[in-house]
């Protein structure tokens, strides 16, 4: 059985007439869920408690952010980040309800789960609203997990078109959650280089595997194959936490990458085939997707794979910029081999 979150509620998020992270995108991925479909719960939306909410974030910047939802208008926290009067309150139930999807994995109440939230997290610092995001959603659940729900280590897998740079910020000192992600690079919001690895404890638990604009499946497949794999075969994460970012679709209107619906599909079957492997439960978490039909059909395609569908086949295609990650992260992960 596999635990959903999706709600009209995430809607309430107003970002204006124009912006891409639109009421639509969440609009969208509702009509996969209204109806009851056979293997899939409907979990009602949480809101996260502050206190959750300060395992990733200063108070002062989440009262900053409070005030700024108090207005009838439309507030600018950062140049693409915009938040309204019900923003507050939805990202609240972003974080609450992806910490809830955890709690119940690690329960085993679900075998996996997908919390199609708004605004998005990934970009949202300890202090600081950017790309789109609030509050990190994801890196909120990583912390909840560790420190009330007895998981030992973490691994975020991030596949949106951009670098996660809030969560790698999150994590950067820490071995105790591991930061993997896939990106276009060079590219917004200029993060993520190959060399940055992590420090102190945290070194080589940061893992950053930048691809050039206009890849396809199967340089994604490669990466997942023979970077993350024995990554996650070495670390034995006790959870696994996805961005997920539809971003890389090749319709996308924001990114520039080539991945098609079935190869987000092919990626989600290579993360359930590792996680499976160390017994992790998955929670997905919605990030980007700015072209609506791209972002549905891609998540009915990863939703069938986590359910148990066959997965794609789709060959591996090696490049420079792979065998650049294995020189890199082989160093801290020898079961990589090329
Ligand atoms: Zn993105």
């Amino acid at each position: 059985m596999i635990g959903v979150v999706s709600d009209p509620v995430f809607m309430n998020h107003d970002t204006g007439g124009y912006h891409p992270e639109s009421p639509l995108r969440v609009q969208y991925i509702h009509t996969l869920f209204y109806e009851d479909a056979p293997g899939v719960v409907r979990v009602d939306p949480v809101k996260a408690s502050i206190d959750d909410v300060l395992l990733n974030h200063d108070r002062g910047y989440i009262r900053s952010v409070a005030d700024s939802c108090s207005s009838d208008d439309l507030v600018n926290l950062d140049m693409d980040t915009v938040c309204s009067e019900d923003s507050f309150d939805t990202a609240l139930l972003a974080a609450g309800s992806t910490v809830k999807l955890t709690e119940m994995a690690l329960n085993s109440e679900i075998d996996a789960g997908f919390s199609f939230v708004r605004p998005p997290g990934h970009h949202a610092c300890r202090n600081a609203a950017m790309g789109f995001c609030l509050f990190n959603n994801i890196a909120i659940a990583a912390h909840k997990a560790i420190q009330s729900y007895g998981v030992r280590k973490v691994l975020i897998v991030d596949f949106d078109v951009h670098h996660g740079n809030g969560t790698q910020e999150s994590f950067y000192s820490s071995s105790d959650v591991l930061y993997f992600s896939t990106h276009q690079h060079p590219f917004y919001p200029g993060t993520g280089s190959i060399a940055d690895l992590g420090k102190g404890d945290g070194l080589g638990y940061t893992v950053n595997c930048p691809l050039r604009s206009g890849q396809k499946d199967g340089h994604f497949i490669a990466v997942y194959q023979s970077i993350l794999s024995p990554i996650v075969e070495a670390f034995e994460p006790g959870l696994i936490l996805v961005s997920a970012g539809f971003d890389a679709h090749a319709s996308d209107p924001i990114g520039g990458m080539q991945v098609s619906a079935r190869g987000f599909g092919a990626i989600a079957g290579l993360i359930q085939d590792a996680a499976r492997e160390v017994s992790a439960p998955v929670v997905y978490v919605l990030e980007g997707g700015y072209n609506l039909n791209a972002l549905k059909e891609s998540i009915a395609c990863v939703v069938d794979i986590v359910k148990g569908e066959a997965v794609p086949e789709i060959e591996a295609l090696s490049g420079p910029e792979l065998d650049a990650m294995f020189e890199t992260h082989s160093r801290f992960w020898p079961l990589m081999h090329p």
